[in-house]
């Protein structure tokens, strides 16, 4: 298959005209079948996204714990532009954790996006930021339960989250942060404790601003902390809801666009219509893009990864481009896919996006295969 007529998103983070081509899965650089071609009728073609950290969307959860959850995850995930998932756990009995690892583990990925890891986000938080996470299931960071969940998922967790000032943490990321990414989140930590988790190896942040300190001038908290940590990367939701789009921008400038990773949150509300759904077990109100619990905390996004893109380049002002290498490249370098996908370069897979001139959705293929 040969997509011309199109822009395409190369390795050094702008677009160029040209063609791709894709034989057997796989971007190639030369065509079996010189008549297979797709009109990109002058769009963009993108690396497929890579959103390494959301909870759900049509009505299932990751912590649903089944496999028709994932499958029909990963299904709509791929209709919109998604085709590496890493979706994230929340904070439920250990029992349920224990399920949801089993489960993804074996997950025979057949359909739609890719299932490429999973970001466990609790139960080693803070009570108080918990944000929409259940309190009776946050627990102390916990080394050996880490290590029996990651068995389950036969490695598959990539990214987990935890709370720095709480009981153990520093002495789990001792333990744990050569093999998984530790993201500091749902955290009350001020900026000599984040920057102490930082130096003994965490090297992500969940969801910047959202269920942590404020950044302010005499106390910059986990936000100055990660900032001042130059292989520290971290994750913004640009739903329009959770961050004011001047704040979006600051932060790309602050961070720089290479240590940004778009995310959406979503959660199971998300491609549905409005009303009354849940998260982690607790009744979740979902009207337009906003998702909130009844005391009005915000909970995850009813937002995609696509629209997040959409929302910031045409509202917030941030490049496609820039937009784009942080919805690709970057997750799939932070979760270490990057060999396999996140751009378009002959050998890895045929993961890709062709995007009309105003964003729309033109077409995506998962390892060549149209969705
Ligand atoms: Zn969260």
């Amino acid at each position: 298959m040969i997509i011309k007529n199109v822009l395409v998103y190369g390795e050094d983070e702008t677009f160029h005209q040209g063609e791709v081509i894709v034989e057997n899965g796989k971007i190639v650089t030369e065509a079996v079948d010189k008549n297979d071609v797709v009109d990109g009728q002058g769009g963009y073609v993108i690396p497929g996204l890579v959103d390494i950290h959301f909870h759900g969307c049509v009505g299932a959860d990751m912590c649903d714990g089944s496999a028709e959850a994932i499958d029909k995850i990963a299904r709509y995930e791929a209709s919109i532009g998604v085709t590496s998932m890493a979706p994230a756990t929340m904070t439920v009995s250990e029992e349920e954790l224990h399920g949801i690892m089993k489960t993804a583990a074996e997950h025979p990925n057949q359909v739609g996006a890719k299932l490429v890891g999973i970001n466990m986000e609790g139960p080693f938080i803070s009570e108080a930021k918990k944000g929409a996470q259940a309190a009776e299931h946050i627990r102390k960071c916990d080394v050996e339960l880490f290590h029996a969940l990651q068995k389950d998922a036969a490695g598959l967790i990539k990214l987990v989250d935890i709370a720095p000032e709480i009981e153990g943490a520093m002495e789990f990321i001792d333990a744990v942060k050569d093999e998984v990414a530790v993201s500091i989140a749902h955290t009350e930590a001020d900026y000599d404790t984040a920057k102490k988790a930082f130096d003994r190896g965490a090297r992500h942040v969940t969801h910047l601003y959202n269920a942590m300190p404020a950044f302010s001038h005499r106390a910059p908290g986990v936000i100055g902390a990660a900032c001042d940590t130059e292989r520290c990367r971290v994750e913004l939701i640009c739903d329009g809801v959770h961050i004011h789009p001047s704040v979006v921008r600051t932060t790309f400038q602050m961070f720089g666009s290479d240590r940004m990773i778009m995310i959406s949150d979503s959660m199971r509300a998300t491609g549905l219509t409005d009303g009354e759904y849940t998260l982690g077990g607790q009744p979740v109100f979902v009207k337009g893009n906003l998702a909130t619990l009844k005391d009005g905390t915000i909970a995850g996004s009813a937002t995609n990864l696509m629209d997040c893109i959409r929302v910031a380049v045409k509202d917030m002002g941030i490049p496609l481009e820039t937009a784009v290498k942080c919805a690709t490249m970057n997750p799939a370098k932070e979760i270490g896919i990057y060999d396999t996908c996140g751009s378009i370069l002959p050998g890895k897979d045929g993961d890709l996006v062709i995007l009309n001139q105003d964003l729309s959705l033109q077409a995506v293929y998962v390892g060549g295969v149209k969705q």
